[in-house]
């Protein structure tokens, strides 16, 4: 009974260095994690006891070097560790408890409104998920007072109780997401591409997307301005196509994003806003110009060659003039687009040539800090480039940047790019690059019209967003080890379905703003092609952006390869 009533007498005392001890041990943890608060990452696991050795430690086995992890055994841990644990980018805790004792970190508004999540969700860590028993939730969040990059996990204590290890999955895979495991295609890449290496994104269509409703978000779902969120992600020069005149005599757009010199202006304006420059593609067509197309604008229709060698090189003054003027800040101008040994309705090498001439000088007059490009394909075609390059080089055409198409389905392999380019660089000390290139991420279709590319035609990298990255990463690797290989562009990654549950629907965005391929309104000019098969878009499953404008964590491919991620 004595010990029974000196326990009790003593209760305070115990109470208070069972305090202690907790509080001793939380500070000691506190000085351990802080050594290493210029880490990118911190993971905080609030595990039972009985789960730690599995789950954080499967979990350590997976940390990359930049990613601290703490693990607490009681949410008492947290009472004490608030200011780690706002310091933390990345936790994983319970998140039933947060709003009692973080209210500073609650998810983004708009998040738990999610539903849903299953443990192969594609966009898995992306959004907030709640499971179906309600009591477990995986949310990542962007805190207001952070830059878009630190981000927070917390699964709801419930989930690490899940015996199948759900919650070190969704760790993984969120890790995996940001990039951030260390594994072959992720190892950090010592500054892979020189720091002035071109790494674009073709946004012709943007404007057309934005008006049809669409709206870009980031990895974790916030709305972000499409320009920013590239400049973001390491993109450094936007490319912009430019039609003539795009429109029938009624005003109705042709679609493709009705492409004309005002589009360009408003999108080098706002490139230029969030600090990338452009590069401005002239198609010299009304429409699409490719190697089978090179249709002469309406204006110039019954043009002598000379005619049309002086109302190109106004015309191109006059663009680049109310491009620049708007704001943009254009690094590189395209005298055509796709051109093999056709521009503009001419095949005959003494016409191209004078054209190209002609817009060349056009452009050294009134951008004179700019490149001259131009640009061919199939660079798959033995012999194909170097006869070009010999039919410029013996006319004299004025031109600083050999560029080419690559599309890993049809142009060849990246080593024969990587020989017929540098074949150019140094037979005729030009510069090089690829102005074009994508991949699928996804075999599926997102707006009722059809795609190019699907399952089976793979072409060296599964169509999953990782394949997606690495063949990115792979043409990047190929042009920046050319010696006078200057950049990579991807086409249009950011153009995706305009919405909506049917083909119907989406076709009133195609028809009214220009975001599909072709509208109706193109027959007139492109009978054979547009006047047949207008409508969508058939590389939805090649944006950088998930249907509902979520980026996909291929976005990331860039500021990656630039070693800065
Ligand atoms: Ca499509």
């Amino acid at each position: 009974m004595n010990g029974i009533k000196r326990f009790f007498s003593q209760l305070p005392a115990y109470v208070l260095w069972l305090l202690f001890s907790v509080m001793f041990w939380s500070w000691i943890v506190t000085l351990r994690t802080d050594t290493t608060a210029d880490k990118k990452v911190t993971l905080f696991l609030d595990v039972p006891a009985v789960e730690d050795a599995a789950l954080s430690g499967a979990l350590e086995q997976s940390l990359p070097a930049g990613l601290k992890m703490v693990k607490a055994h009681s949410f008492s841990y947290v009472l004490f560790q608030q200011d780690a644990l706002r310091a933390a980018d990345l936790y994983v805790l319970p998140a039933s408890e947060m709003e009692e004792f973080c209210p500073d970190l609650l998810p983004l508004e708009g998040f738990a409104a999610a539903d849903g999540w299953t443990k192969d969700g594609a966009l898995y860590g992306l959004r907030c998920h709640r499971a179906a028993g309600g009591d477990a939730a995986f949310v990542t969040y962007t805190a207001p007072d952070r830059t878009p990059e630190d981000h927070y996990i917390c699964v709801a204590k419930d989930s690490l109780h899940i015996a199948d290890g759900a919650a070190l999955q969704v760790a993984l895979r969120f890790l995996e997401l940001m990039d951030m495991l260390p594994s072959e295609q992720n190892e950090p890449a010592a500054a892979r591409t020189p720091d002035d290496f071109i790494l674009g994104m073709d946004l012709s269509s943007v404007l057309a997307e934005e008006a049809s409703g669409v709206r870009y978000r980031d990895f974790v779902g916030s709305e972000r301005d499409i320009f920013r969120l590239l400049a973001d992600n390491g993109v450094t020069h936007i490319r912009v196509r430019v039609w003539n005149d795009p429109y029938d005599a009624a005003g109705n757009g042709y679609g493709g994003g009705n492409c004309d010199t005002a589009h360009a202006a408003e999108i080098g304006r706002r490139a230029a806003a969030a600090g990338m420059k452009l590069i401005v593609d002239f198609h010299y067509s009304d429409f699409w110009a490719d190697p089978g197309k090179q249709m002469v604008p309406k204006a110039w229709a019954g043009m002598t060659t000379q005619e049309k060698s002086n109302a190109l090189g106004a015309f191109t003054a006059d663009a680049l003039r109310t491009i620049t003027e708007a704001g943009a800040d254009v690094a590189m101008v395209q005298i055509g687009n796709e051109t093999n040994a056709y521009l503009c309705g001419e095949r005959d090498w003494d016409a191209i040539a004078l054209l190209m001439q002609s817009g060349a000088k056009a452009v050294r007059e009134t951008c004179p800090a700019a490149l001259v490009a131009l640009h061919f394909t199939n660079p798959e075609r033995a012999g194909a480039y170097a006869d070009y390059a010999r039919q410029l080089d013996a006319r004299g055409v004025d031109y600083d940047v050999f560029a080419s198409s690559w599309y890993p389905y049809w142009h060849g392999t990246l080593d024969n790019l990587s020989a017929v380019l540098t074949e150019i660089a140094e037979d005729y000390g030009k510069k090089v690059m690829v102005m074009e290139t994508s991949y699928a991420w996804t075999t599926e279709d997102s707006d009722f019209f059809g795609n190019t590319v699907g399952a089976g035609n793979e072409a060296g990298w599964p169509f999953t967003a990782e394949g997606q990255a690495a063949a990115i990463g792979a043409v990047i690797d190929t042009v920046s080890e050319i010696p006078g290989g200057i950049g990579v562009v991807y086409w249009e990654g950011a153009w995706i379905g305009v919405g909506g549950t049917s083909w119907k629907e989406n076709s009133a965005g195609w028809e009214k703003h220009g975001s599909g391929w072709a509208s109706s309104f193109a027959a007139e000019y492109d009978p054979a092609d547009a006047g047949r098969w207008y409508g969508g878009y058939a590389v939805d499953n090649q944006a950088l952006f998930a249907p509902d404008g979520t980026a996909l964590p291929s976005l990331r491919v860039f500021s990656r390869l630039r070693g800065s991620a």
